[in-house]
């Protein structure tokens, strides 16, 4: 199936920015209510949302092999399992659809008023149910930073780390999108210099800068996947802003990692932009030294180049940006994830989803936490109203944003945005 939906030199009958994230090249999928209180799959073009549900009744989508309600649904979980070919025919028909140069729809009112929405008549949803979510730590720079913290410079990398994608098993049910509040949460921790622990709200929340893939079903139990296949099993890629409470974590990391620091809040950006729409945008990963393992080792270009930022917004003030990463930074790659994850046979079902990790770049304005920003809270960053942060206070909106960029051609997923409220 060609991937023609790419096709940098199509436009829109829709309107779009010049800076929008969401060219005719884009076609993400995600999930939202609309003005009816109807719940659908969707796409956007430009500043419009666009009902598949009610596009495919209308019949738009004859020819493609797809069931009858498969937009009709609260999540993306069974579209996503129908696997790339029905992605990219979905996408292709989309592209031509809405193409400059096709009356079909574009000169049907009735139709129109039936499938487009303005933005502000919609509710994003959470796109997939998450069955299982999986977090790596992929970042060299991270790891190392956050090493130094807390086992100190000698020990800061683990002699494991440049063999293996590190990884551990997160937790779905607290996986949230955009502009769905969070609560500080409360835990033990022992503060410095202290010999026992106290209970009550984190001191240390923090967001992790990440992205997140979303897979479809991909192997039977005893099956691994091999490494120049993994790409096929991937469908798309959120922002993740991975929330962590640090001073629970300090506490209760040893010796089996991330438990309740990290489980009570993880929030996705509301548009899955599929790993096709991001073709354009490849690169090479970092050098690799040692040479990992034979299951580990690919060809070709596995990165991509993906300009990311995380701004900080107090409660009735302008935002900061605090951090400019990016995606690219990654030392190991999805496909070497993806691989490494499934070499012991472990299946990945439809809606899976994998966060890279913190992506932290060589600079420390690139650093994807504030724990590295701030380092530890050693250096307050200064936001411009003139407030200090260490880390995140009660009430201020965290916001990731993401695009690609190249040729004129810019691909991207909007943003996720978060409240920090104080502890119940
Ligand atoms: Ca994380």
């Amino acid at each position: 199936m060609p991937n023609f939906a790419n096709n940098p030199d199509r436009s829109s009958w829709l309107h779009v920015d010049t800076h929008s994230d969401f060219p005719i090249q884009n076609i993400p999928f995600g999930v939202f209510l609309t003005r009816d209180d109807i719940i659908t799959i969707g796409t956007r073009i430009g500043d419009t949302a666009i009902d598949l549900g009610a596009l495919h009744q209308l019949g738009y989508f004859d020819g493609i092999p797809l069931t009858e309600d498969i937009f009709l649904q609260d999540n993306l979980n069974d579209f996503i399992a129908d696997g790339r070919k029905t992605w990219r025919a979905v996408r292709n028909r989309i592209a031509e659809l809405f193409d400059d140069n096709n009356s079909t729809l574009k000169s049907n009112v009735k139709h129109k008023e039936i499938v487009l929405f303005r933005l502000d008549e919609i509710e994003m949803q959470l796109p997939v149910q998450v069955g299982d979510y999986t977090d790596f730590y992929a970042s060299k720079e991270h790891a190392t930073n956050v090493g130094i913290m807390f086992r100190g410079k000698e020990n800061a990398l683990m002699p494991n780390w440049l063999h293996l994608p590190v990884g551990y098993h997160g937790r779905s049910s607290s996986i949230i999108t955009s502009d769905i509040p969070v609560r500080r949460p409360k835990g033990q921790t022992l503060p410095a210099g202290a010999e026992s622990p106290v209970f009550g709200p984190s001191k240390a929340v923090d967001f992790e800068l990440e992205m997140a893939f979303i897979t479809t079903d991909a192997n039977d139990l005893g099956y691994p996947i091999p490494i120049e296949e993994a790409e096929d099993y991937i469908f798309g890629l959120v922002l993740f802003n991975d929330w962590s409470a640090r001073d629970i974590q300090r506490w209760e990391y040893v010796p089996l990692g991330p438990f309740l620091g990290k489980n009570f809040a993880s929030s996705i950006s509301p548009w899955i932009v599929t790993l096709d729409a991001l073709e354009p945008f490849r690169v090479e990963s970092p050098t690799q030294n040692p040479t990992p393992l034979d299951y580990l080792q690919y060809q070709g270009k596995k990165s991509f180049d993906i300009n990311l930022e995380v701004a900080i917004k107090p409660e009735n003030n302008k935002e900061t940006v605090v951090s400019r990463s990016n995606f690219k930074y990654m030392y190991w790659n999805m496909a070497q994830q993806l691989a490494h994850h499934t070499v012991n046979g472990c299946p990945v079902n439809a809606g899976d989803m994998m966060g890279s990790g913190t992506i932290s770049g060589p600079t420390p304005d690139s650093y994807g936490s504030m724990l590295e920003l701030s380092w530890k809270g050693e250096k307050p960053l200064l936001l411009s109203d003139g407030s200090e942060r260490k880390f995140i206070n009660d009430n201020d909106t965290v916001i990731l944003r993401g695009h690609s960029e190249k040729n004129g051609l810019r691909i991207g997923f909007g943003e996720v945005k978060t409240k920090l409220l104080p502890s119940v």
